[in-house]
C-alpha cells in the first residue's frame, strides 16, 4: 500500500486549498509520507507558477507543518520547478522537473492551459502539424537534466493532455513514437524516477493518467523507477486514481514502486 503523496499544490499557486487543509487531509486518508510540490515561480507567465513573494511563507509553512506532524506522517517541503522559471535554490526535500511550454520563435507556449490554446498553437504556430509540437516537447523534456537537478520527471507525456483517444494527433506515428523514445531514453540514463500521475483525471481533462501504457512498458523494459502521483490541486484528491494507478502499471509488468521515506527514495511492492 503506498502510502507516499508528494506531488501537490495548494493556494500559494494554482491549487484550491491551504497546505494545512492538505496535510490535515492527507494524514486522515493514512498517509505516511506527504509532501507539496509547489509550482516555482514563473515571471513568463505568472499564473502557472507560485505566487510572487510566497517561496519563503511556502518554506515556513512545510517546516511548521513538518513539526506539527512530527512522529505521525512525515511531512516534505518539494517544488516543481519549470523548464523556464529561475533556478531554484537549494532548500528543498526533492524536485519534480517539468516542462509546461515551449519556447518558439519569441513565445513560450503552453502545453497543457487549455484546450483551445493547444489547438491554436498547433494550426498557427506549427500549421497544422502536432507532431512538430511534440518534437518540440520532448527535445526540451530531453535537455531539463541539464538545466537544473531533479529526482522526478513529472507527466513525462503532457503533450498529450488534450489528446485522449488521439482525438488530435495519432500517437503511433512514427515522428511522435521517436521523439518520445528519445527522451525517455535520455531520462532512463540520467536515472529519473517517472510519474504515474493522475492530476489530468482528476480535474476531468482525462480518463487515463499520464504516460500512456507502451511508455510504462517502454520503462519497465528499462528498468526504471516509478512513482505514483496525483498532482492534486484540492485536499480530497491527494490519492486520486492510486488504485487504478497499482493495476495498470502491475499490468505493464512493474512489481514495484518509489517511495520517499526518511529522506530516502526507496522501492516498496505494490
Ligand atoms: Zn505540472
Ligand atoms: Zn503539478
Amino acid at each position: 500500500m503506498t502510502r507516499c503523496s508528494l506531488h501537490n499544490h495548494t493556494v500559494f499557486a494554482d491549487g484550491g486549498d491551504t497546505a494545512e487543509a492538505m496535510a490535515a487531509a492527507a494524514f486522515k486518508m493514512g498517509c505516511i509520507s506527504f509532501g507539496i510540490s509547489e509550482h516555482s515561480p514563473l515571471p513568463i507567465d505568472p499564473s502557472g507558477g507560485m505566487k510572487e513573494g510566497y517561496t519563503e511563507i511556502y518554506i515556513d509553512t512545510m517546516r511548521s507543518l513538518r513539526k506539527q506532524y512530527q512522529g505521525r506522517m512525515q511531512v516534505w517541503c518539494g517544488i516543481e520547478q519549470e523548464l523556464y522559471s529561475p533556478l531554484y535554490e537549494d532548500v528543498y526535500d526533492y524536485v519534480i522537473g517539468s516542462v509546461h511550454y515551449v519556447y518558439h520563435d519569441g513565445m513560450y507556449v503552453p502545453v497543457d492551459r487549455s484546450r483551445q490554446e493547444f489547438v491554436q498553437a498547433v494550426e498557427t504556430v506549427w500549421h497544422g502539424d502536432a507532431i512538430r509540437f511534440a518534437e518540440e516537447f520532448y527535445r526540451l523534456t530531453a535537455e531539463l537534466p541539464q538545466v537544473f537537478a531533479y529526482d522526478i520527471a513529472g507527466h513525462f507525456d503532457l503533450i498529450t493532455k488534450y489528446n485522449e483517444d488521439d482525438c488530435l494527433f495519432s500517437t503511433e506515428n512514427m515522428r511522435y513514437r521517436d521523439a518520445a523514445m528519445s527522451a525517455l531514453t535520455e531520462l532512463v540514463k540520467q536515472d529519473k524516477i517517472f510519474e504515474i500521475n493522475s492530476g489530468a483525471i482528476s480535474r476531468g481533462h482525462r480518463k487515463t493518467p499520464y504516460p500512456q501504457p507502451w511508455i510504462i512498458r517502454e520503462l519497465h523494459a528499462r528498468g526504471a523507477r516509478i512513482i505514483l502521483s496525483a498532482d492534486a490541486h484540492a485536499a480530497e484528491n491527494i490519492f486520486f486514481g492510486y488504485e487504478e494507478m497499482k493495476e495498470l502499471v502491475y499490468s505493464c509488468g512493474y512489481r514495484e514502486v518509489t517511495v520517499f521515506r526518511n529522506g530516502q527514495w526507496i522501492q516498496e511492492e505494490i
